[in-house]
């Protein structure tokens, strides 16, 4: 256990100068004053940056390793766009700034929500975009909301809503959530939702079918018309999860393919660093169909204005304000900053990258969907199982070689599954640096296999009761 901050403490040092008071001093009442001074630790600046410092090393993040955890594109965030998100006219913009009249100080946030609302509208094929989301599960939830208000508004009896079994958890959780009931299809040797059993199990009572594509196994789906034709004749729409837009950035977009509404992750995509629980965003679009039930208010053009309109059907919020707006900006900084020819070069780079791994690794570790991948690929440790060695000791052994290990036991259709997602970001070196950790591990899993049991060594925790650790959170300090 490292020593508190409180524990340095020494009495009388002082890391701070204050400028010499240049008004009288003015009295306080008593009955204002602590009855004893506040225990405040009393440290030199040197202190306080070294406790910091050492601190956030403990921690592994995209700064410091390379991150593939897979479903969640941990990428290399720009240092340009957190500069541009802390510009002072947003950064320091008063959420309450009136948008119109003389006190009008707001035009080019407003144009900033605009023109990246209209970025990813085009991205993926929609015809609306709402920013308002703050997470990805949270514009799923929009997302099925518009999904029933359509169905209400129509007077459409629905009941169900469709998952593969290779859905992130989020999706059904999500629909279930909004009243929905779940029905799961299984996934066909292929890799992605069997055509066959979707089309028996598809009814007049289902409001959607949850998509990603690729999906969770990187797999792209074949069947994608298909799938879209068979719903849309029920009057079913088609959701896209675009949690990971990386393998399809300037290639496909999901309106293309016939969804019919989207999410997507900026903190996945868009260059915010995420984990453990930081700032997210995740815009939906829509086609014309949903733009009526969209939340408000909505950022408008009015010749050359930026206005807000607030009048709509379903004219509630789902956030306060206008989202995470730090995080709109870095993503549109990204987005201006790489252009459409650079955000098609990421998503050829993922791909490559992802393949790349797949085929280094593919001679010693099982891969159960042998197939060109996405921007990730799942292999499965069940060969080093045999030998009693799980994916949570490959997973704990890549710590102490200086990696954050991949996404494992998930997709949960994979026994064993390590999910590997390098992103665009990573150079061949690093990718070969892990690759070689990773066949050494397979080589110990033969000579060796209790070494690896007891991983990790090298980091301040060892093993870790993770579910109690998640349940009966214990932050309290005791000496
Ligand atoms: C990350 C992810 C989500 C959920 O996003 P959050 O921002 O964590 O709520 C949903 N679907 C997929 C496929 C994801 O990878």
């Amino acid at each position: 256990m490292s020593e508190l901050l409180f524990t340095k403490s020494v009495k009388g040092r002082c890391g701070a100068s204050l400028p010499v008071m240049d008004v009288s001093k003015a009295e306080m009442s008593d009955s204002l004053r602590r009855a004893k001074p506040a225990e405040i630790g009393e440290y030199s600046e040197l202190d306080v940056v070294r406790h910091y410092t050492n601190l956030s090393l403990k921690n592994f993040s995209v700064d410091t390793h390379f991150y593939p955890l897979g479903s969640c594109t941990m990428k290399y965030n720009p240092k340009v766009c957190e500069k541009a998100a802390r510009l002072d006219g947003f950064g320091s913009l008063h959420p309450m700034m009136p948008v119109s009249g003389a006190l009008d100080r707001c035009q080019g946030a407003l144009e900033m929500i605009f023109e990246l609302e209209k970025h990813l509208a085009e991205v993926t094929g929609m015809d609306a975009v709402t920013t308002q989301p703050l997470a990805g599960a949270h514009g799923e939830m929009l997302g099925i909301m518009l999904i029933a208000s359509y169905h209400r508004a129509k007077g459409n009896k629905k009941r169900y809503v469709i998952v593969p079994d290779s859905s992130h958890g989020t999706n059904p959780a999500t629909a279930s959530m909004m009243g929905y009931e779940i029905i799961t299809v299984p996934t066909a040797d292929y890799g992605d939702m069997d055509l066959d059993i979707f089309r028996e199990k598809m009814n007049d009572e289902v409001a959607a079918v949850m998509m990603t594509n690729p999906n969770t196994l990187g797999v792209f789906n074949p069947y994608i018309k298909e799938i879209s034709d068979i719903a849309h004749s029920y009057d079913a729409l088609l959701y896209y999860d675009g949690a990971n837009l990386n393998a399809i950035l300037g290639k496909v977009r999901p309106g293309d393919l016939g969804f019919d509404v989207v999410h997507v992750n900026l903190h996945k995509t868009y260059a915010t660093p995420h984990g453990s629980g930081g700032p997210g965003s995740g815009p939906v679009g829509c086609k014309e169909k949903l733009i009526p039930f969209l939340p408000k208010p909505a950022v408008v053009k009015n010749g050359e204005k930026f206005e807000l309109n607030t009048k709509g059907v379903d004219s509630a919020r789902i956030t306060s304000y206008f989202g995470n707006y730090g995080v709109l900006v870095k993503a549109y900084a990204y987005a201006l900053m790489m252009g459409s020819d650079g955000l098609r070069d990421v998503a050829e780079k993922a791909v490559l990258n992802a393949n790349y791994m797949m085929h280094r690794l593919k001679p010693y570790y099982h891969l159960p969907y042998d197939k060109t991948c996405m921007h990730e690929c799942v292999f499965s440790a069940s060969k080093q199982a045999e030998k009693g060695v799980h994916a949570l000791d490959i997973a704990k052994a890549l710590i102490d070689r200086g990696f954050h290990p991949p996404t494992v036991y998930f997709p949960l259709i994979v026994p064993e599954a390590m999910m590997v997602e390098p992103t665009e970001t990573e150079s061949k070196q690093t990718m070969d640096i892990f690759c070689e950790a990773m066949i050494e591990i397979a080589e110990m899993t033969e000579k060796d296999p209790d070494s690896l049991h007891e991983a990790p060594v090298t980091r301040p925790v060892t093993r870790l009761d993770e579910t109690l650790a998640a349940r009966q959170v214990d932050v309290r300090y005791s000496r």
